[in-house]
């Protein structure tokens, strides 16, 4: 038979799947001595069984009542009873943490009689009514489905009468009076009277708790944060024994940190709340005081908690996220679990733990996971911005964001889905608030501290928030809000910085972030560990420049075309595609080469003996032009204006859009010369405008393709008008012989896009041999360039030996090839069907983010092999968007790849995931293709 109960004793601490994480610790916790408050786990299986039957299963009901008969045994009280009554928690918990997305309840077992024993037993009728009235709210609204804002304003009204700032303002008659009004309302709202019988509550509870696990923001939760049924299926419940924090000033509740969740400090982080229940310090109600206060308010209670902190992390070799209360006197562990951190928090914390020998450094690497550290890439105010700040709240979340002011969570969404960049403005944030979250850039709260819910959410998430700033004052209905002097309507700019707790008016400059010392050791420790390179796509010096700072150990992509997109260049690029003659042609080419060979001795110079590989013009020409309707557009208007300036004194200011030069003399004329001369002049000029428009326009006509990213590019293009790649190739030749001869090493790669068969690198190679040739024998210098192809085509996998006949180096162009592989247009299927795809489970992931591994990786694993059987020292890489990827990385390590190549930013997340890979290679599957 099933067991569905287990006592915190008799829980395997190790099964977070059955018990939830929750439920697991707290057996855990039971089990190493620390002082939990007794309860017992009602499974993730009954969970399962009571969802899909919509009735708890046979049998679940008889094991909770006798471990509730065990509970009445260890503490002495009894459930129900009038004298000296037992009141339990019921709280969920699933495998993975989800931080306030499911339900809680609190108190149950109170009616009138088990009150009248809750109030004679703690001689505190205050107390008693103050549990009562939270129990009735919590009931109300999870078990029975009362809208919340009923009792807000039932206890506004109240508070407003009596005139109490806080709830810990009302007196006890006052807190019975409040509770008499809310069994009102849920005796109103439901029709029912309020059910009295705490076995009743109990089952009642434990079906609501199990429900929470569908409810919309646990939905919302599990599908933003990719968890699937395998890491965590239903909700386990947890019936604990309460204990009280709001039993008078010698009692407290709180949450802790065992470290600095912002920043890794080594110091305990948290806050507590003296005469409160756990539930105002989560929701942010009142402003609760940090923890270090603590130890001058109750020293003996502090240094208990630093026990229990060390404990904890000492057990668990992990930082973690606690709840505890102080009843009476008595500390007790309510909770424990792996605390969630930012990403700087994570380096930091894992270089200090391996360092002090908490964790090895193995472990310390495994144990960040890499797409965090795009956090670190987040950007912090441009020094110098001189902004003044407007108000400052806590620092609850580190990054700077700007966007509009939206004060709730369903406009910040819909905003969102326009593509806005929004700031959630909120007087608080409850867990309902969770897809507001999702749409804004960061966060900002009147109140709460750097423990609440919008706090705790926005770290994970690592958007910037900024809580309990006290100085905004919100008019949600009006939709305005006022932050100390300036008032802000919905939709006014604001910037936050979660940083240092600011909050300014309007969009201020932001930076990037710099590499610090631990995440520098850290990643020296993976690349240590990685067998598997990290190269940067990067285009320009600059570029480059960051990638290294980055710790790229090269350039795998360097998209040529990039250069030819100058704006200084682009003409000279025209001219070439519109050129008459070969020696027209040639000429702009002449010119053009010798900006090509100083891009490329920048990239040299900034790469230092890096290698460096070049891919030669791979868009189709008519990318260079403007569009037909542009040209169109211009030529009509060049028209009109022709015939609008005869006789004018004045141009129009169009003019000086389309033709600054012509503009400007045109002015120029005009005050100094014979207005007659100059304009049979200028009606030339305009004649020469046009005609090379209408002269481009057909050139577009003749270019035009249906299907261009199918077309006349790449190695097509190159071959077709050869005069291209060779003056790309001498370029880049001439850039080499220039540094060796400067002392700068070089190490270069020239690579052919497109290619799908081997005579089409046969013709380029050959223009690359006579063009060393010609290069050595003109400057004196052979550079020793390899010569490679990029494989993003189906026919180069399945030609892979044949092409390795030749080339002496792949890189796979993942993003041609994912498009090649499923015909899913790159341009179009991301914002067509591919959302859709994804949202109905068609497919998983979107293949452009993350390697299509079945189809896209077996062709790659495939070309790898057979590339390899013929040239045994062949060098791959992968260059396309996914080769930063954390899993697509795992991948290319495991079908033997040298390097990955990503962009600047990603470099960091590519080498720890590279280490990863190496360091789990191991539990690879050989089955990640069926
Ligand atoms: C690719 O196709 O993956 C690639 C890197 O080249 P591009 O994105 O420039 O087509
Ligand atoms: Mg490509």
């Amino acid at each position: 038979m099933t067991t569905y109960v287990y006592s915190f004793e008799r829980g395997d601490g190790k099964n977070k799947m059955l018990l939830g994480g929750k439920g697991a610790n707290l057996a855990e916790m039971t089990q190493i001595g620390l002082n939990v408050p007794p309860g017992f786990t009602i499974t993730t299986e009954a969970c399962l069984a009571y969802l899909e039957h919509d009735a708890l299963p046979d049998g679940v009901m008889d094991e909770v009542r006798t471990a509730m008969c065990e509970l009445e045994e260890k503490t002495g009280r009894g459930f129900g009873s009038k004298t000296n009554p037992l009141l339990v928690s019921v709280r969920s918990g699933s495998a993975m943490s989800m931080p306030g997305m499911m339900d809680t309840i609190l108190n149950l077992g109170l009616n009138a009689e088990t009150l009248e024993g809750l109030i004679h037993q703690t001689d505190n009728p205050r107390f008693g009514y103050d549990a009562w009235r939270r129990f009735i709210q919590l009931y109300g609204k999870i078990a029975l489905g009362v809208p919340d804002e009923l009792f807000d304003e039932a206890m506004n009204e109240l508070k407003q009468k009596v005139g109490a700032k806080q709830d810990v303002d009302l007196t006890g008659p006052q807190l019975k009076e409040l509770a008499q009004s809310y069994v009102g309302i849920v005796e109103k709202h439901t029709g029912h009277p309020f059910p009295t019988d705490p076995m009743q509550q109990l089952e009642m509870a434990i079906a609501a708790v199990f429900r929470s696990w569908m409810g919309k923001r646990a939905v919302d939760y599990r599908r933003q944060f990719k968890i699937t049924p395998e890491m965590a299926n239903g909700t386990a419940v947890n019936v604990c024994t309460m204990v009280f924090g709001n039993m008078g000033n010698d009692s407290a509740t709180g949450v802790g940190f065992t470290r600095n969740p912002a920043t890794g400090e080594n110091v305990i982080f948290g806050e507590y709340l003296t005469n409160a229940q756990g539930e105002d310090v989560v929701a942010g109600i009142r402003t609760p005081k940090p923890i270090a206060e603590m130890a001058l308010e109750m020293p003996r209670l502090h240094a208990e908690l630093m026990d229990l902190r060390n404990k904890l992390e000492r057990h668990y070799k992990e930082i973690q996220d606690f709840e505890f209360t102080i009843e009476k006197g008595r500390l007790y562990a309510l909770q424990t679990r792996n605390g969630k951190m930012n990403a700087r928090a994570m380096v930091v914390t894992s270089v200090e733990m391996a360092n002090e020998g908490v964790i090895t450094r193995e472990q310390a690497l495994l144990r960040a996971n890499p797409a965090l550290l795009e956090q670190l890439m987040v950007p912090t105010l441009a020094p110098g911005s001189n902004a003044v700040s407007l108000a400052t709240g806590l620092p609850a979340s580190p990054g700077a964001a700007s966007g509009r002011v939206v004060f709730d969570a369903d406009t910040a969404e819909a905003r969102g889905k326009l593509g806005e960049k929004i700031i959630l403005v909120r007087e608080e944030t409850k867990p309902e608030d969770i897809h507001g979250f999702f749409a804004a850039e960061g966060i900002l709260t009147a109140r709460g501290g750097k423990t609440s819910h919008a706090a705790v959410v926005a770290r994970g998430m690592g958007k910037p928030c900024v809580s309990g700033c006290a100085a905004i004052q919100i008019d949600v209905h009006a939709r305005k809000a006022r932050v100390g002097e300036a008032e802000f309507v919905e939709g006014d700019v604001i910037t936050i910085d979660g940083t240092t707790g600011k909050v300014y008016a309007g969009r201020i400059p932001t930076v990037e972030a710099e590499f610090f010392g631990e995440l520098q050791t850290l990643l020296e420790w993976a690349d240590e560990a990685a067998t598997l390179k990290v190269r940067a796509n990067a285009d320009t010096p600059n570029d480059a420049a960051r990638a290294k700072r980055f710790g790229a150990v090269g350039i795998g992509l360097c998209r040529t075309e990039r250069m030819f997109n100058d704006p200084g260049r682009l003409p000279v690029v025209q001219e070439m595609i519109l050129a008459d003659t070969p020696e027209e042609r040639q000429s702009a080419l002449d010119r053009l080469l010798p900006f090509q060979r100083e891009d490329f001795k920048g990239i040299f110079r900034a790469m230092a003996g890096l290698p460096v590989t070049v891919r030669l013009l791979d868009p189709p020409i008519h990318e260079f032009l403007p569009t037909a309707s542009q040209l169109e557009f211009e030529i009509d208007h060049l028209r009109n204006l022709k015939r609008a300036v005869r006789g004018m004194n004045e141009l129009p200011e169009t003019l000086r859009m389309l033709d600054p030069e012509l503009h400007h003399a045109y002015v120029d004329s005009l005050d100094h010369l014979n207005a007659n001369l100059v304009e049979y002049e200028h009606q030339h000029r305009f004649d020469a405008l046009i005609s090379r428009r209408e002269a481009m326009l057909r050139k577009v006509h003749a270019l035009h393709e249906v299907n261009p990213m199918l077309g006349h590019r790449g190695v097509r293009l190159g071959l077709t008008n050869p005069e291209i790649y060779t003056m790309q190739i001498r370029a880049l030749f001439e850039a080499a012989a220039g540094c060796m001869r400067e002392g700068v090493t070089v190490n270069a790669e020239i690579m052919v896009p497109q290619v799908c068969t081997r005579e089409e690198l046969v013709r380029v190679k050959a223009i690359f041999d006579t063009e060393l040739d010609r290069v050595t024998a003109l400057l004196g210098e052979r550079p020793h360039v390899r010569f490679g192809t990029m494989i993003e085509v189906v026919r180069a996998c399945m030609r892979a030996g044949s092409l390795a006949q030749i080339a002496e180096f792949f890189s796979f162009g993942t993003n041609d090839l994912t498009q090649a592989t499923f015909s899913f247009s790159r341009e179009d299927a991301e914002n067509k069907f591919l959302p859709f795809y994804q949202e109905t489970k068609i497919l998983r992931e979107n293949p452009f983010e993350v390697l299509d591994v079945k189809g896209v990786g077996r062709l790659m694993q495939m070309a790898v092999q057979w590339g390899r059987e013929v040239r045994p020292d062949l060098k791959v890489g992968i260059c396309g968007e996914q080769g930063g990827q954390p899993d697509s990385v795992r991948f290319c390590h495991a079908i033997g790849l040298d390097y990955v190549s990503c962009s600047a930013p990603r470099v960091p997340i590519a080498r720890l995931a590279a280490a990863q890979a190496k360091l789990r290679e191991k539990e690879y599957s050989t089955t990640v293709f069926d």
